[in-house]
């Protein structure tokens, strides 16, 4: 009743709690790693699913654990990830540093554009009004802001002034 199944569809049962997991008290070790997948109603469905990585495997008393066995997860559920034995790269600060003002700059250029469309639209308005819940920004940004706003604040009054907007540096 359960053959027509696909992974994919076990997998969504599975997480919709319509299939459900069991321990399975077999002799072989592999029992360590898989448990069996039954329905609501405790009926084995004929597919197992690996503790370590959620792979689905076919299982019968007929088919036995040999191929359970060659599951990678199976023979080496020890075994640390490979990514842990590659070297940390550490990147370097200017780099950061470049990385971090790019943003800042080009998410600036695209914030300001935004508030002059905004202004140009409504008129006046509250910055709170526009942003309902206050935001957690770094002190990267702040400091980066801090030098760019100064800049473009001489730059935008005058554009303010011509589409009968406002704006204000206390933000
Ligand atoms: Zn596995």
């Amino acid at each position: 009743m359960f053959e027509n199944l696909t992974l994919e569809q076990i997998k969504l049962k599975l997480k919709n709690n319509e299939f459900i997991t069991r321990k399975k008290n077999g002799k072989s070790d592999v029992w360590q790693n898989f448990l069996e997948i039954t329905d609501l109603e405790n009926n084995f469905i004929g597919y197992v699913l690996c503790k370590n990585c959620g792979q689905i495997c076919t299982y019968s008393q007929k088919s036995g654990t040999s191929h359970l066995l060659r599951h990678s997860c199976a023979s080496s559920s020890k075994q640390s990830k490979i990514t842990t034995f590659l070297p940390k790269q550490s990147i370097p600060s200017n780099i950061k540093e470049l990385t971090i003002n790019k943003l800042v700059r080009d998410g600036f250029k695209e914030f300001s554009q935004e508030m002059i469309n905004i202004g140009a639209k409504f008129g006046q308005i509250q910055v709170d009004d526009l942003f309902s819940h206050p935001t957690t920004i770094s002190r990267n940004v702040i400091k980066e802001a801090e030098k760019i706003k100064s800049n473009l604040t001489t730059k935008l009054n005058p554009i303010f002034q011509t589409v009968g907007g406002a704006f204000t540096t206390d933000m």
